[in-house]
């Protein structure tokens, strides 16, 4: 079964997992919004996904 932390990463998009678009979807969808995927710019079958709120650095968490 596919597992997050041993997918491959993307060393131009600061080494995140590389997932396929549909993983990618479940991935926000089970997140309830927290997540955000996008297209990695380089290959374009390829997909990340990022926490805006996680990573924006920690102080001040909205909400
Ligand atoms: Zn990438």
């Amino acid at each position: 079964m596919w597992n997050y932390s041993n997918a491959p990463r993307c060393t131009v998009c600061a080494h995140r997992a590389i997932v396929t678009k549909h993983q990618a979807q479940r991935l926000v969808n089970s997140s309830g919004g927290r997540l955000v995927a996008y297209q990695c710019p380089i290959e374009l079958s390829s997909w990340h996904v990022w926490a805006p709120e996680f990573e924006r650095g920690g102080g001040s968490a909205s909400r």
